[in-house]
């Protein structure tokens, strides 16, 4: 939805023009032309809209919960109708293949499902005579106006981590896409708007930092739910709590594999790499530190560097393409930077994925993929966030080195291993510092049904989001002790 060029807010149910000076361009980091534009929201517009949001909720919040969902299976519907056009906007906004743009999406698509199961996931619990003749029930009852703040890298699925579970346990959400790619949420709300929800309970405001610290200093917003940099989530986390919210802020990653002998070197290779390189290495659940252990070191370097130099990196509307750019030129410019400290650090630039084109995209944000052999745990490059297309290796003799390696990190979203042993994967995933583990899975990243988030430095809060946290999330407990003595009871 635009006029001129311009990006809209949608607020109360409305499509409108927002009163901002300044817009930003929205980037197609292939091509490096500008697709549209998108405003920097103030905060009087955020205010606006959480006016708005709390009349909705006086009704929302009555309308029963098999009622609430009824246009989440609307939703659902819309997605699933609209797939094709989500992959393209999706691929041309952020760079990412059309086939992981469209996976993203069905991710999302599943929290709409779960969150249809609402009537049953926001049950209560009671005990009858907790005393004699009294009972106690437990209800959950919705929080009020609520918000979340999303990023770049998975711009269709992100947001259903959260709006799902939200309006339909009774909620009045507010999203603020990442300015770098909004038009995924554009879309979004079109079908919204066809969705049959009540004005003012979903609402979009675009923006950047000015309109973030006017969500998280607003005193009609109850809960806050954050997914970026951990830096920022950090100071989301800080400044939304201070606020008197409930906060989730999840944040960065560095996520480690360790590949043992006796793993099967051929599938080992074609899932890390797909976890390494597939988004370009901007998901926060790509591996981006490989630990062979012992005589894996050898066998699966060779068949992993075969798989870096035989990936076909391209436009991601392109047939055959495998890989997309990454998001911005400064990132692209920051990546090429951190390869060229490897040496410094006494790593080797096994496959060096700088200075690199597509032919017909050669003013876009290509970065091919990049693997540093030898790279010290302790170092700069071990302990950084690259967020792009480069695998660090390390090698230890014994699993437990390996171990020690994967938990010396501050970092703690995902860690995996590659065995065919049960017992060695037992030890992994007992001892693993993270809150996703991948025993001969690349990208553990949980289905709708299970709540996700990382550990550490990878997450701020204490709910996370998804499935049975979803819904805690969004909701506070209400505890009712009662007593009806028959002596007060009218006899008829
Ligand atoms: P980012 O932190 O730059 O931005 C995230 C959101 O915060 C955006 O909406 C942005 O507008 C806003 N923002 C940015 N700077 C801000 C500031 N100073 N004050 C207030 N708001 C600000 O993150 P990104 O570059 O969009 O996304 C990539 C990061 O997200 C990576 O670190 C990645 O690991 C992480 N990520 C984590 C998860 C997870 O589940 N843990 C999932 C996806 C991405």
């Amino acid at each position: 939805m635009t006029t001129n060029g311009k990006l809209l807010n949608y607020v109360n149910g409305q499509w409108t023009r927002s009163s901002a000076s300044d817009y930003a361009n929205v980037m197609n980091p292939a091509t490096n032309q500008a697709l549209t534009t998108v405003p920097m929201s103030p905060g009087g517009e955020v205010d606006a809209a959480v006016q708005k949001a709390q009349e909705a909720y006086v009704g929302w919040r009555h309308t029963p919960v098999g009622d609430r969902i009824q246009p989440l299976f609307k939703l659902k519907q819309l997605l699933e109708d609209n797939l094709d056009a989500f992959g393209r906007v999706i691929t041309e906004e952020c760079g990412k293949t059309y086939a992981e743009s469209v996976a993203e999406m069905r991710r999302g698509i599943e929290n709409v499902e779960v969150a249809c199961g609402a009537p049953i996931l926001m049950q209560g619990y009671n005990n009858e005579d907790i005393a004699r003749g009294i009972d106690e029930h437990m209800f959950r009852q919705p929080l009020g106006v609520v918000a979340a703040i999303t990023p770049f890298n998975f711009p269709g699925m992100i947001p259903l981590w959260f709006l799902p579970y939200a309006v339909a346990t009774g909620n009045c959400f507010i999203l603020k896409p990442s300015e770098k790619v909004p038009m995924s949420s554009q879309l979004l709300f079109e079908l919204i708007d066809q969705a049959g929800f009540p004005a003012g309970v979903l609402q979009l405001i675009n923006g950047g930092k000015e309109t973030v610290d006017a969500l998280l200093d607003h005193p009609g917003i109850r809960a806050i739910s954050f997914v970026g940099s951990t830096p920022v989530a950090k100071y989301v986390y800080s400044r939304a709590t201070a606020n008197g919210k409930r906060a989730q802020c999840q944040g960065g990653a560095k996520n480690p594999v360790v590949i043992m002998p006796d793993a099967d070197m051929e599938s080992a290779t074609r899932i890390v790499a797909d976890s390494a390189w597939g988004c370009a290495g901007q998901r926060c659940l790509a591996l981006s530190v490989a630990v062979t252990v012992g005589e894996a070191k050898n066998e699966f370097t060779e068949m992993l560097a075969d798989a870096a130099t035989s990936r076909k990196v391209g436009y991601g509307l392109a047939e055959g393409a495998e890989m997309g750019p990454v998001i911005t030129s400064e990132s692209k410019a920051r990546i090429e930077k951190i390869i060229g400290q490897a040496g410094g650090e006494g790593a080797n630039v096994l496959v060096d994925g700088r200075n690199k084109q597509v032919g017909g995209y050669e003013d876009g944000y290509f970065v091919f993929p990049t693997i540093l052999d030898n790279v010290n745990p302790n170092g700069e490059i071990a302990k950084t966030e690259i967020f792009g297309p480069v695998l660090s290796m390390m090698h230890a003799n014994t699993v437990e080195d390996a171990l020690a390696i994967v938990n010396n990190r501050a970092y703690g979203n995902m860690a995996c291993i590659f065995t065919s042993d049960g017992n060695t994967a037992r030890q992994f995933r007992y001892g693993a510092d993270a809150g996703n583990v991948g025993i001969n899975i690349g990208v553990a990243a949980p289905m709708a049904y299970f709540p996700f988030s990382g550990w550490n430095e990878s997450f701020f809060g204490d709910l996370h989001a998804q499935s049975r946290h979803g819904v805690e999330f969004y909701t506070q407990t209400k505890v009712v002790v009662e007593r009806w003595p028959r002596e007060w009871s009218r006899k008829f």
